[in-house]
C-alpha cells in the first residue's frame, strides 16, 4: 500500500540574484548541498521533487496512487498538485514583475512555449520568515499625483486632465520607456530635493540611492518601484497577497512563497535590458488592484484545522491552495484534522516528531519537506519547539 507521507528531495533552481549560500535560508533548509536559488516542492516539471526513500519523481508517485490527491483534485487537476510552494532567500531585489492571468498565459503560451511554458495564471503569497522588504502594488492615486507634481517628474505625465488608472498606467510607460540618460538624470535630480517635498514618501531619495547601488541608475525599475509602488517591510508572519497582473519586486528577505503551479513571469526592471520583456505587453498586462499597503496584505487567521490552537492559516482568495503555519513551543503539540486534498509540508524552525495513524512516527527536522497525501490526520510534537508550513487544497 502507497504511504500516505512520504518524505521529499527537492530541487534549488539558481537565479543569480540569492543570498551567498552560507547566508541563505533556502540553502539552510535545503539541507547539505550549497544552492543560493529558491528550492521549489512539489512536481512542477523544470524542478520536482523526488520520494528520499525511493528515489521516484513525486510526480510519478501520485500518477500509480491517485488517490492520495483526493477526488475533488483528481477531478479538476488529475493526479497532481496545483500549487508549488517555495523558499527563496535574497539580498538584492528580485526582477520588477507581473505574472499574466489565465487567459493572457495560454496566449503567451501558444506563442511562445519556451519562454512561457504554463498556461495558467499565477497568483502568489509570501510569508516572511526574516524580516522582509518588498514593493508590491500601486501607491493611492492621489499620492502619485502629487508626487508626479514635482518638477522633474512633471514631464512623464502625458495624459492632463482627471488623474485615473490610466493616467498611472501611461505614466509607468514613461517611465519605462524613459532612456537610460532620463533615468539617471531624474534619479539624481531626485535626490537634489529636500526628503519633505515627498509627502507621505520620504524615503524616496534614500531608496533611489539603495536601488541605484544595486541596479546602476539606468534602471527604469527603480523609478517605477520607488515612485509608484508601496513600499512595505514585514516581519516574521506577516504576508502579501500578489493577485496574477499585479506588479512586484521583493526586495530582500527570507520567505515562503506559494503560487498557482505556473512559472510564467514578465519581467521589466532590476534586471539586465536584455532580459526585459515587452514594455507595451508588460503595461497593457498590469492589473491595478492592490492600490495600496494595506490591501496588499494577507491576514493570519486562526485555522479551525488545528485542534490545538497552534495553526494558523493564510488563505488568499484563489481556489489553487491555502497556506497553515503551525507554531510549537517547547513541550507542545498540535493535530491538523484529516484535509480532503493532497499537501506539501517543510519544516521551517525547531525539530520534533508528526505521529500518522497505524502508529508510524517520523522526525521533523529544520528543512525537512514532505508530501502528505489526503485524508490523514497528523500528530505534531515538539521538545524544544518547532514551525511547520503546510500548503494544501481540497
Ligand atoms: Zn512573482
Amino acid at each position: 500500500m502507497a504511504e500516505a507521507v512520504v518524505q521529499l528531495r527537492c530541487g534549488v533552481k539558481n537565479d543569480g540574484w540569492g543570498k551567498k549560500a552560507k547566508d541563505s535560508l533556502a540553502a539552510q533548509l535545503w539541507s547539505k548541498t550549497p544552492g543560493t536559488g529558491p528550492m521549489w516542492m512539489g512536481t512542477y516539471p523544470k524542478v520536482p521533487s523526488y520520494l528520499v526513500s525511493t528515489g521516484e519523481p513525486l510526480q510519478e508517485y501520485l500518477k500509480k496512487h491517485p488517490r492520495l490527491v483526493g477526488k475533488a483534485v483528481l477531478d479538476q487537476y488529475g493526479a497532481d498538485i496545483p500549487f508549488l510552494p517555495k523558499i527563496l532567500s535574497f539580498a538584492k531585489a528580485l526582477p520588477l514583475q507581473i505574472h499574466p492571468n489565465k487567459s493572457l498565459a495560454s496566449r503567451l503560451h501558444e506563442q511562445d512555449p519556451v519562454k512561457f511554458a504554463d498556461s495558467n495564471h499565477k497568483p502568489e503569497i509570501a510569508v516572511a520568515l526574516s524580516n522582509f522588504e518588498l514593493f508590491v502594488g500601486w501607491k493611492p492615486l492621489a499620492d502619485i499625483q502629487a508626487l508626479f507634481k514635482l518638477n522633474s517628474l512633471e514631464r512623464f505625465v502625458r495624459s492632463p486632465g482627471e488623474f485615473t488608472d490610466a493616467t498611472l498606467c501611461d505614466i509607468c510607460e514613461a517611465l519605462l520607456t524613459a532612456s537610460p540618460e532620463t533615468v539617471a538624470s531624474t534619479i539624481h535630480e531626485l535626490q537634489s530635493i529636500p526628503e519633505s517635498q515627498f509627502g507621505a514618501y520620504p524615503y524616496i531619495p534614500g531608496m533611489l540611492a539603495r536601488l541605484q547601488r544595486e541596479y546602476s541608475e539606468f534602471d527604469n525599475g527603480n523609478l517605477v518601484a520607488a515612485l509608484l509602488m508601496n513600499y512595505l517591510t514585514l516581519g516574521p508572519g506577516d504576508a502579501v497577497y500578489v493577485p496574477a497582473d499585479s506588479i512586484h519586486a521583493y526586495l530582500c528577505g527570507d520567505i515562503f512563497e506559494c503560487m498557482a503551479r505556473s512559472d510564467n513571469v514578465l519581467n521589466t526592471g532590476f534586471c539586465p535590458r536584455a532580459q526585459r520583456d515587452n514594455i507595451a505587453l508588460f503595461t497593457q498586462t498590469l492589473s491595478f488592484a492592490p492600490h495600496n499597503a494595506a490591501e496588499a496584505l494577507l491576514p493570519r487567521r486562526k485555522s479551525d484545522k488545528g485542534l490545538a490552537g497552534h495553526t494558523d492559516v493564510y488563505a488568499p482568495p484563489i481556489a489553487e491552495f491555502n497556506v497553515l503555519a503551525t507554531c510549537l513551543g517547547a513541550g507542545e503539540t498540535e493535530t491538523h484534522k484529516s484535509i480532503l486534498g493532497p499537501s506539501l509540508m517543510i519544516v521551517t524552525k525547531g525539530c520534533g516528531t508528526v505521529n500518522i495513524p497505524g502508529d508510524t512516527t517520523l522526525h521533523l527536522k529544520e528543512g525537512h519537506v514532505f508530501f502528505v497525501g489526503q485524508g490523514v490526520p497528523l500528530d505534531f510534537y515538539s521538545k524544544t519547539g518547532m514551525a511547520v508550513f503546510r500548503a494544501y487544497t481540497e
